[in-house]
């Protein structure tokens, strides 16, 4: 793959060639994050804007030329990638701002972001020959893992905690994956996933271990800036939980003004959850992310739970070399976000979808954000994953179902007492 220069440790600096390590930096173990380095001269021969107003591809491998995978590697049917990026003129209303688009990922293959990445993880594993893949998660990487190894018929072991919502397990076992359920945290399931890879010599897609995931989350960035016809937005609100979505984000409007695609670097803004906030204390104490000790990871949004990001050098450097910033946001907001995005603009989130809108409305009360701004909001995951949640944000603005008895009688009386409230 000659479009590939190097992988960079993110730590130390040095730089190997990708068949000269597997994963991570051999000098600093787990924590050796790798950035892939590409020959932007190279690719440019391969792909240009003009091509792509021709392609016929809506999915992330439209931009194959931009990815870490061979020219003429075979990639898994789902389609993956090209969600809806929707104007959402009353959300900006209420918000006071003149322009709020909401890109819904949640229309993924398996219904969450997660595809992105493990669509990359199964052709690079493909490539190796491996016979197993395996992951650890909270839910949406596993499930994503689990559908896209599905649809080529290739075997996998998932690690979730046994704390994730059932909508997400029951993918798992429907897809046909090996499942551990892992009676601790998610920060437990990936330790054990980790040394059960290096055990069996299982093929590795963790988030933030395998450089390759970072690669398959930057298409989202390349399809906004597409989608808004190259007009790259004022900021992107997300949510962050190990950071690999965020630093992926980064690392595509890298590629995309390397390329001279675009010609400015948007705001990138990460959401967490006050529960699970240690991307949000470091970012705002100035502290090193590398001898910060794991929080406590407690909220609603399960899939933004970590208690020590994996990929948190990347997250950092998103927010501050953009000069965005990080924004904490309360279980409670998180949910009230659910039942607004849907109102506001029709998409169904999940409640670590949801918390990037929430971000978006404290950002605004914090007059953080200038009216003219045009703004992007990234819904990562759908709102059928975790009903239990979504029952929850309904109750806690005071929404009901009418209980009517099945004749035009009680149905009256109902619309009666509607129609004095
Ligand atoms: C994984 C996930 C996130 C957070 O992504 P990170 O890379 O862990 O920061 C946000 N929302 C949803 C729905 C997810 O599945
Ligand atoms: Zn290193």
């Amino acid at each position: 793959m000659n479009h590939i220069l190097n992988l960079k440790c993110l730590i130390c600096g040095k730089e190997y060639s990708p068949d000269e390590v597997a994963y991570v930096c051999p000098d600093h173990g787990d924590d050796g994050i790798l950035d892939v380095q590409y020959d932007y001269d190279a690719i440019k021969r391969r792909i240009t804007r003009g091509n792509l107003l021709y392609s016929e591809d809506y999915t992330i491998w439209r931009y194959k030329p931009l990815l870490p995978v061979a020219p003429d590697a075979e990639v898994p049917p789902l389609a993956v990638g090209w969600t809806p990026i929707y104007n959402a003129p009353r959300l900006a209303e209420n918000l006071g701002l003149k322009q709020v688009w909401v890109k819904d990922d949640g229309r993924q293959p398996t219904a969450s972001f997660k595809d992105r990445a493990s669509a990359i993880a199964v052709v690079k594993a493909q490539e190796q020959g491996a016979e197993i893949i395996t992951t650890a998660s909270t839910g949406n990487a596993a499930a994503a893992l689990s559908g896209l190894c599905a649809s080529v018929e290739q075997k996998n072991v998932i690690f979730v905690p046994e704390s994730a919502p059932p909508a997400k397990i029951a993918q798992l076992l429907a897809f046909g994956s090996t499942v551990m359920l892992v009676k601790g945290t998610y920060d437990d399931a990936f330790e054990l996933c980790l040394s059960a890879a290096k055990e069996y010599g299982w093929y590795n897609r963790n988030t933030a271990y395998n450089p390759y995931m970072t690669e398959g989350k930057k298409t989202a960035a390349f399809e906004i800036c597409e989608q808004l016809r190259w007009e790259a937005p004022d900021r992107i609100f997300v949510s962050v939980g190990d950071g690999c979505i965020i630093g992926g984000l980064h690392k595509g409007l890298k590629d995309l003004l390397a390329m001279g695609w675009i010609d400015k670097m948007p705001k990138l803004m990460g959401i967490q959850a006050e529960g699970s906030s240690f991307m949000y204390h470091a970012w705002k104490n100035d502290e090193d992310v590398l001898t910060k000790p794991p929080v406590e990871a407690n909220t609603v949004a399960d899939s933004i739970s970590a208690g020590l990001p994996r990929d948190r050098i990347k997250a950092l450097a998103a927010v501050k070399e953009t000069d965005g910033a990080y924004i904490s946001v309360t279980d409670d907001e998180i949910l009230n976000a659910i039942p607004a995005l849907a109102r506001g603009v029709g998409v169904f989130a999940e409640p670590a979808g949801a918390a990037a809108y929430a971000g978006l409305v404290k950002a605004v009360n914090e007059g953080l954000i200038g009216r003219d701004e045009r703004i992007v909001v990234l819904n990562t995951g759908n709102g059928l994953k975790d009903i239990a949640s979504a029952m929850k944000s309904v109750e806690m603005i005071g929404t009901q179902p009418h209980n009517v008895e099945p004749d035009m009688e009680s149905l009256k009386k109902q619309l009666a007492i509607i129609n004095e409230q």
